[in-house]
């Protein structure tokens, strides 16, 4: 008996899990494999790794607070060893913060920025309006 393959339509062999033409799994009746080979299930009490937020505090740093954002990579280039060394709540701990003081920055960042422009051409306005008249 020949299968085809439900993706390319070749003719595999019946026995085949996956099309050798275009890879396509061809078996839903093959017994249920494990969705990661490899995949170790963390411990219950573990949980997920939490994002270290590194993106965002670089994100800050180089946007608008390099003290806040220098702060924020520090706090979360720590995350990933914390974690791996076992300490969990320090690294979430961790992640958080640098998470926090990332989003204080941009947002400190934003304002300052808008409070900056608003000033430079209220100045630059308030100039050439006196100079008018
Ligand atoms: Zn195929």
């Amino acid at each position: 008996m020949i299968s085809y393959c439900p993706k390319c339509g070749k003719p595999v062999a019946d026995d085949a899990t996956f099309c050798p033409e275009c890879g396509a799994p061809l078996k839903a009746s093959q017994p249920a494999q494990p969705a990661q080979p490899g995949y170790s299930k963390p411990k219950e009490d573990v949980g997920q790794k939490p994002d270290n937020n590194l993106i965002l505090a670089i994100i800050t740093t180089v946007v608008c607070c390099m003290p806040l954002g220098v702060w924020a990579i520090v706090l979360a280039s720590k995350v990933d060893n914390l974690w791996n060394s076992g300490q969990y709540a320090q690294a979430r701990e961790n992640a958080d913060k640098a998470k926090k003081i990332s989003i204080i920055g941009i947002v400190a960042g934003g304002v300052f920025s808008v409070v900056y422009l608003i000033l430079t051409f209220g100045i630059y306005g308030a100039a050439i309006f006196a100079d008018l008249y």
